[in-house]
């Protein structure tokens, strides 16, 4: 394990590129064939490769800058290669998950290739169905190794001719918890100079950080927000979404309408079905009630099952019967299909296996605790766990 202390030069704003050209003595159209050179078709990995630039400089830009910091990565290819699932380790060991989704075209409707994308290593939040809550917290991820997921795939595609289309921040990692990160990674990807993809083609999905959702309101859309519920009411929120001990659903719920009213945007709500936990009717008219009269779209997403614990995907009558529920109150559902089951593609699942399977008696007394939490979250009971520890000490309101 090596640590490059040598910012990636995706992360760089550009000024921060044209101060150093400047510093350099060059002329300031460099940073032009610079920024073409790290950004078109997904760019180059080295400085080596722009040989429009004088080898002195060549040699600079080697010197002061990563151009990939993705180390290393491990491609699985899943659903007869409509899914690449990436496992990446970064620069001092971290590891990290990106998935690639190709969507042929149909009647109606362009090819698209979305790419999710990791915000950080692991995640503080905790959720138990999720591989990621699993492995806890690592650390936030640099603006530069978000965008090089990006920059990876690009490269990938347009090998074959083809672009992304779309990016989603549904990988590991909660986005609104590494913010400033994501925003400036955001701005990477809009901006028609650097990655240049159009705000409507990406998603941001948080787990409920309100202070979160509040910021990016009054910034205005700069992309599609994604909200995840997975219950309506505190008491199963609590177990599913523990960071709903701090920020109650009516509280997350309140914001994301805040945010749809002020920047005219839908929001999306999802919602992963877990098989007689959060899947029944009083669930789905409990939902109804929170969001009748939003303009909110639901999609519904069968769990992907997940070792440790002890809970399944919804069947899909009962799927389609809750969905059912939603239309007939006037709430726009879909019902979203997995992908990438065979390689284990739900957020976190290749670093979770790769980080072992944990003792056999934890985990029987981890799914022990679920189902005596999610029992009594179906009677309606809070918990009276305190919220996850260090999470939330710099995100109050
Ligand atoms: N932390 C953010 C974004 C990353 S998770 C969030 O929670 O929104 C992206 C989505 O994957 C979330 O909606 C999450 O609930 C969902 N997800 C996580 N584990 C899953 C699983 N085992 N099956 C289905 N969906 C899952
Ligand atoms: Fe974190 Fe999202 Fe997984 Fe919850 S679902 S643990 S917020 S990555």
């Amino acid at each position: 394990m090596t640590t490059d202390t040598r910012p990636g030069i995706s992360g760089l704003t550009p000024d921060e590129l044209a101060t150093w050209v400047a510093a350099q003595g060059q002329p300031a159209y460099r940073v032009r064939q610079i920024a073409d050179a790290v950004w078109t078709g997904g760019g180059v990995v080295g400085a080596g490769e722009i040989l429009t630039l004088p080898g002195a400089l060549r040699e600079a830009l080697d010197g002061a800058f990563r151009f990939d910091t993705v180390a290393d990565t491990e491609l699985r290819i899943a659903d007869g290669g409509l899914t690449e699932k990436s496992l990446h380790r970064l620069d001092d060991g971290a590891l990290i998950e990106s998935v690639l989704m190709h969507y042929p075209a149909r009647a109606g409707s362009r090819e698209r290739h979305t790419l999710c994308i990791s915000s950080q290593a692991g995640c503080a939040v905790g959720c138990p169905f999720c591989a990621t809550g699993e492995l806890g917290y690592g650390r936030d991820l640099t603006t530069a190794e978000i965008l090089d997921q990006v920059r990876q795939a690009a490269r990938r595609l347009a090998a074959n001719d083809q672009r992304l289309t779309n990016i989603v921040f549904m990988g590991m990692g909660e986005p609104l918890l590494n913010l400033d990160r994501v925003l400036a990674t955001v701005e990477a990807l809009n901006d028609p100079a650097r990655f240049g993809l159009g705000a409507r083609h990406i998603t941001v999905s948080t787990s409920g950080v309100v202070p979160g959702i509040r910021r990016l309101t009054a910034l205005g859309p700069q992309f599609t927000l994604a909200v995840s519920l997975h219950a309506a009411r505190d008491a199963l929120r609590d177990v599913l979404v523990p960071l709903n001990r701090r920020w109650p659903v009516a509280e997350v719920v309140a914001a994301a309408r805040e945010h749809a009213r002020t920047t005219g945007r839908r929001i999306s709500y999802e919602y992963t079905m877990i098989g007689g936990v959060n899947d029944t009717p009083a669930d789905a008219d409990a939902l109804v009630d929170l969001l009748r009269g939003d303009h909110a779209h639901v999609n519904l997403i069968p769990m992907n099952p997940v070792a440790h614990t002890p809970w399944q995907a919804s069947p899909m009558p009962v799927i389609e019967a809750f969905a059912t529920t939603l239309r007939d109150a006037g709430i726009g559902t879909t019902i979203r299909r997995n992908r990438g089951q065979e390689v284990g593609a739900a957020c976190g699942q290749l670093a979770a296996e790769r980080a072992g399977e944990p003792p056999a008696p934890a985990v029987a007394r981890r799914r022990e605790r679920l189902v005596m939490a999610s029992a009594a979250a179906l009677r309606g009971d809070r918990s009276e766990e305190p919220v996850p520890p260090g999470v939330l000490s710099s995100m109050d309101a």
